[in-house]
């Protein structure tokens, strides 16, 4: 499998970390430490790699939307020199990340395997090395074409990836989706069908991160509408709203439900997803959510909190308007939500 070539881009995260005194941080020269401690991954068997790593490593705490486009932008102008790319990537926003990747890239038709760790690969038990390994195994295989995110026992499609877990080793989740591959002695391949990517929306070139912000709310109870008020006066252009089960919120509450519909008629996108970490929203199963469809709220059907923010994130940077961005966010782009 040394004829293909893997293009692995390190952009911080516990996998490459060290010890400080403040705790772990990302640090340089990730190509020496897997030599070091890694030294499968020059093996016969393994795809050839070449490590291209980000001047500025971060913990992915620190990563903003401006850092998915440059990363897509970075993926896509190497599109033709590589077969496949693993990004190194920390695990806390690593399915925002995949998410974002999977709209910016629209049908790239290329493995972009996410990966990281919860343990450092310069520690003596690590899971950097199982993950990084399973990565090049999985490339090797030439049987995935997508973005997907490999960690722990699974890869799942990254745009249904949530964390799930800040201790063990399987960190991530796809609640919603079937995973892809179960690694176990061997990769088990889940017949999931052929991946829908719609290249008419959807931009093959990644475009410039806009200048938007957009917010995530968590409905509570007792949630006001000063709350959304705020939200809308710091001119965000959209709220991912994460409401209770299958699309509810306290809309008897008259000056909450009258927030949300002024704020969805100034043009501010409202998608309604739900906190439950399995199933889907379907507004109209309870009044309490169908007024909130009748206030202009969109339904998100089953993505996760990551997707639906990244999704609108690219829908706007694509320059599509608000009607053509909440028809968008109802549609599956590229395998992210399930609606009929
Ligand atoms: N804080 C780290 C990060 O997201 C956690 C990790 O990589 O596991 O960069």
């Amino acid at each position: 499998m040394a004829d293909r070539r893997v293009c692995i881009i390190h952009t911080g995260g516990t996998l490459g970390m060290r010890q400080t005194g403040a705790g772990y941080a990302p640090a340089q020269n990730l190509g020496e430490l897997i030599g070091q401690r890694l030294p499968e991954l020059a093996s016969a068997s393994m795809p050839d790699w070449e490590l291209v790593e980000y001047d500025e490593l971060l913990d992915s705490a620190n990563a903003r939307p401006h850092d998915w486009y440059k990363l897509a932008s970075v993926i896509h102008s190497n599109r033709d020199l590589y077969d496949a790319f693993i990004v190194i990537h920390g695990t806390d926003t690593l399915a925002y990340t995949a998410s974002a990747l999977s709209f910016l890239l629209g049908d790239f038709r290329k493995p972009v395997i996410v990966t990281g760790s919860q343990i450092p690969l310069c520690e003596i038990r690590n899971d950097a090395q199982s993950n990084l390994i399973s990565a090049m195994q999985v490339i090797a295989t030439g049987r995935l074409t997508e973005v997907c995110v490999c960690f722990g026992r699974h890869i799942f499609r990254g745009n249904r990836t949530t964390k799930v877990n800040a201790i063990e080793l399987d960190a991530f989740a796809s609640p919603n989706f079937l995973p892809l591959v179960e690694i176990g002695t061997n990769f088990h391949f889940s017949e999931y069908g052929s991946l829908p990517v719609r290249a008419d929306i959807l931009s093959n070139q990644p475009p410039p991160c806009p200048d938007c912000s957009i917010a995530v709310l968590q409905v509570f109870p007792g949630m006001s509408a000063a709350l959304i008020d705020a939200i809308v006066e710091t001119g965000a252009c959209g709220i991912v709203l994460r409401c209770y089960g299958v699309g509810t919120a306290p809309t008897a509450d008259g000056s909450f439900l009258g927030a949300l519909k002024r704020a969805s008629d100034a043009g501010t996108a409202i998608v309604a997803v739900s906190q439950c970490t399995e199933g889907s929203v379907a507004l109209r199963r309870y009044s309490a959510g169908s007024a909130l469809a009748d206030a202009g709220v969109i339904s998100g059907y089953d993505m996760t909190a990551e997707a639906a923010f990244t999704k609108l994130h690219a829908l706007v940077s694509f320059g599509l308007d608000i009607p053509a961005i909440a028809q968008a966010m109802q549609q599956n782009l590229c395998g992210e939500l399930t609606n009929d």
